[in-house]
């Protein structure tokens, strides 16, 4: 479904220049106490993204406060907390899982090589916690009429075919991002 867009590597760049943003962000507020904030960010390898878009997703914008030395990493639309995939993978696999997509479009998505078991753990996050997040919680209101939680995160992305989002994707994405930072000790590792 999304397939396409997952291959353009004009694609991650936009998410790179909005990353680019919301990083810019984050450093003029700068830190708790008032700390001048300084790059530090963290490698990242991310996997089924095409080899010549790799340099647009291969670190975290992260700061570190010159004064008292706190983490502070900006939200993002690349990656959603500490998987190896990158958030536009992870939210097209699961949207095409839960909305049963023809036979075609999930061969397509298997090319991608995530692990059946990612997957289901992957699906096992959207039934889960994420709708413990105050985000789901008290967004879902937004919409009307209510996003199917059986259907998530297919139902969810649908609501973004209307905006004038770059792609229904790319809306998602952004909806999504209060869920992208935790604390800096849950950034330092990545996990599958
Ligand atoms: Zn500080």
């Amino acid at each position: 479904m999304c397939r396409a867009t997952l291959q353009n590597s004009n694609f991650y760049r936009l998410l790179l220049r909005i990353d680019q943003g919301l990083a810019e962000q984050t450093r003029a507020q700068r830190c708790r106490c008032g700390g001048v904030l300084h790059s530090a960010r963290y490698p990242r390898k991310p996997r089924g993204i095409p080899r010549e878009a790799l340099p647009d997703c291969d670190f975290r914008y992260s700061f570190c406060c010159a004064g008292c030395r706190r983490r502070t990493t900006p939200v993002s639309v690349r990656f959603l907390g500490r998987r190896v995939y990158v958030a536009a993978i992870m939210v097209t696999v699961c949207a095409s899982r839960a909305s049963a997509g023809t036979a075609a479009a999930m061969r397509q998505l298997d090319s991608l090589d995530v692990p059946v078991s990612t997957i289901a753990r992957w699906r096992r996050w959207w039934r889960t916690e994420f709708m413990t997040t105050p985000l789901w919680l008290l967004g879902r209101s937004d919409f009307m009429p209510p996003v199917e939680p059986d259907l998530l995160p297919a139902s969810l992305l649908e609501r973004f075919v209307t905006t004038l989002q770059h792609s229904p994707l790319m809306g998602l994405l952004r909806w999504l991002t209060p869920l992208t930072s935790g604390s800096a000790a849950s950034n330092l590792r990545e996990v599958r």
